[in-house]
């Protein structure tokens, strides 16, 4: 039996696919994998535990985020939107 070395994340993919979806299912895999810097404590203990929910392991915070990052672009961008929103209006911002 022939022993393959393993190239990288998608290697067990092999040849299918196309380069591109490979090399976007290698990232999305990559952030799905490593721990994340809590937003609450900041460890580096948040691990996903299932499609957008997210725990960390030190101070069992959780919440909700991108499926496969705790956060996304759009995430982001939707929390500064609605942070200038509720200074516009004079609400109580909702990150307090
Ligand atoms: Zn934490």
């Amino acid at each position: 039996m022939v022993r393959r070395k393993r190239v990288n994340p998608v290697g067990r993919l092999g040849v299918r696919y196309g380069r591109r979806v490979r090399l976007r299912i290698a990232a999305a895999e990559a952030g799905l994998r490593q721990k994340h810097i809590c937003q609450s404590c900041g460890f580096k203990a948040v691990t996903r535990v299932s499609v957008g929910i997210w725990n960390c392991r030190k101070c069992d915070f959780t919440f909700t985020g991108a499926a496969y990052s705790p956060t996304s672009e759009v995430g982001e961008a939707v929390k500064r939107l609605i942070r200038r929103t509720a200074e516009r209006v004079d609400l109580p911002s909702l990150s307090e």
